[in-house]
C-alpha cells in the first residue's frame, strides 16, 4: 500500500519503475549531481542524467577478452547494462587535478593551493564490484595517517544507489572474488529490477531520507524470491572465475617463474588495463610551464605501472622490462595488496581482459601459472 512514511534501514520496498523519476527528482532537489549509465556516442559512458529515460533501457553489451560491443536487443529493463571502460572512479579520483600553481610576482615566486572542491554525486547503478572497487580505494585514500583531500571531498559527499546485477558478461568473476552478483558492500540503497518493479533495499539515513514521501510497497515475498533466484542465475551465469586458493602464495613464490616472460612477449605495456580498472590509483605529478617562465601549475594525472618512466628513480628503472611490469601489476593486485589491505586489489569486474588490445585475461594467466607450477 501506497505510503508517506520513510521504510526502516534494513527493509526493502517495491516502487514503481515510473517511481523512480521522482527519486531522481528528489536527488536533485537535495543538491546531488546525478550520474549513471547512458548511451552516448554509440557507446556506454558515466554521464548525467535527468531521467529514467536517460539510462540505457533495452542495450546489453557483450563483452570478451579483448572486444566491447553495445547491443540494443530491445528489452524493457534499464539496469541490464554491463558497464564499459569508464567507472566511477573518474569522479573519485579523476584524472587530472590541480595540486597547487606557482606565479613570479615582483622576482619572487608565490604559491597558491587551490582548494579541493566536488560536486555531491549521486551515482546511479553501481554494481557489487564497482562497490567493492570504491571501497578498496577507500582503503588507500582515507587511510587513518593520511587522507587524500581531492578524494575526500568528494568521496564524503557522495550519495550511492547500488544495483544487483542479474545478468553479467562474458568478462565478469565477480562471483568468485566475492564481491557480486549481489551488492555486499554500505550503499544509501541497492536495487534490484524486476521485469514490472524496482525492490529497493534501504542501507542508510540518507537513503531513508530520499525514499520519505514517494509511494512504495513493502516487498512481498513473492518478488523477494524472484530476486533471489535471479541472483541465483546470474552467479551460474558468471562468464569467468578465478580460484583464489592460495592466490598470494601462488604468485608471490613464483615471481622468477618462465611464464611472467611467455606474458611480457604478449603483452604491449600500453597501459589500458590499469586506466580502465577501478581500483588502480597509481598517479604522477606534472608541471605545466607558462611561455614567459612566470607561473607554472602542478597537476596529478593518472599513471600506470606499465609506463617505463613510473619505475625509473635514482637514475635507474627498477623494472625495465614488459614482463616485470605486468608481474608487478598483478603480483600487487593478487598478492601484495592482500598483505597491504586485507583484500585483494581485484574485484573481478572484468574491465582489464576486455579492454585489453592483445586479449591478455587475468583468469587465464592466473589457471596457467596454477597449471605449470603444478
Ligand atoms: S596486459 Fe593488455 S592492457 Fe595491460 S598493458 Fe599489457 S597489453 Fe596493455
Ligand atoms: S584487475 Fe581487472 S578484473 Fe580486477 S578490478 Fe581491475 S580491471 Fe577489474
Amino acid at each position: 500500500m501506497p505510503s508517506d512514511r520513510s521504510p526502516e534501514i534494513g527493509s526493502t520496498v517495491s516502487i514503481q519503475k515510473h517511481i523512480f523519476n521522482a527519486l531522481l527528482e528528489k536527488l536533485k532537489t537535495q543538491g546531488y549531481e546525478v550520474v549513471g549509465p547512458h548511451v552516448e556516442n554509440e557507446t556506454l559512458v558515466y554521464a548525467p542524467i535527468q531521467k529514467l529515460e536517460d539510462l540505457p533501457r533495452g542495450y546489453v553489451t557483450e563483452q570478451e577478452a579483448g572486444s566491447f560491443r553495445l547491443v540494443y536487443t530491445g528489452h524493457t529493463r534499464y539496469f541490464d547494462v554491463i558497464p564499459g571502460a569508464q567507472s566511477w572512479k573518474q569522479f573519485l579520483f579523476p584524472s587530472h587535478a590541480n595540486l597547487f600553481n606557482l606565479k613570479k610576482v615582483n622576482g619572487a615566486w608565490e604559491m597558491e593551493t587551490p582548494k579541493p572542491t566536488a560536486p555531491a554525486y549521486a551515482f546511479i547503478g553501481v554494481r557489487g564490484c564497482e562497490l567493492a572497487a570504491i571501497q578498496i580505494q577507500d582503503n588507500a585514500f582515507l587511510r587513518s595517517d593520511f587522507t587524500d583531500p581531492i578524494y575526500r571531498v568528494a568521496r564524503e559527499k557522495a550519495f550511492i544507489l547500488a544495483v544487483n546485477c542479474m545478468h553479467p558478461a562474458g568478462t565478469c568473476f565477480c562471483a568468485s572474488m566475492g564481491t557480486g552478483p549481489r551488492v555486499e558492500g554500505d550503499a544509501d540503497l541497492t536495487l534490484t529490477e524486476l521485469e514490472d518493479v524496482f525492490l529497493l533495499n534501504v542501507g542508510s539515513e540518507l537513503g531513508r531520507n530520499i525514499l520519505a514521501g514517494l509511494p512504495y510497497e513493502s516487498a512481498s515475498a513473492f518478488v523477494l524470491n524472484a530476486a533471489n533466484r535471479g541472483l541465483e542465475r546470474a552467479t551460474l551465469q558468471m562468464g569467468r572465475s578465478m580460484d583464489t586458493s592460495d592466490l598470494p602464495d601462488l604468485i608471490l613464490n613464483n615471481l622468477d617463474h618462465p611464464h611472467w616472460r611467455a606474458i611480457g612477449e604478449r603483452c604491449l605495456s600500453c597501459a589500458n588495463c590499469t586506466q580502465v580498472c577501478p581500483t588502480c590509483f597509481c598517479w604522477d605529478a606534472t608541471d605545466t610551464l607558462s611561455l614567459d617562465g612566470n607561473q607554472t601549475r602542478r597537476e596529478r594525472v593518472w599513471d600506470s605501472c606499465f609506463n617505463p618512466g613510473y619505475s625509473y628513480q635514482a637514475g635507474g628503472n627498477t623494472r625495465p622490462t614488459i614482463h616485470s611490469r605486468y608481474r608487478q601489476w598483478m603480483s600487487h593486485k593478487l598478492g601484495t595488496w592482500k598483505v597491504q589491505y586485507g583484500t585483494f586489489g581485484c574485484t573481478g569486474c572484468g574491465r582489464c581482459i576486455t579492454w585489453c588490445p592483445a586479449a591478455i585475461d587475468i583468469t587465464v594467466e592466473v589457471a596457467d601459472l596454477r597449471k605449470e607450477i603444478r
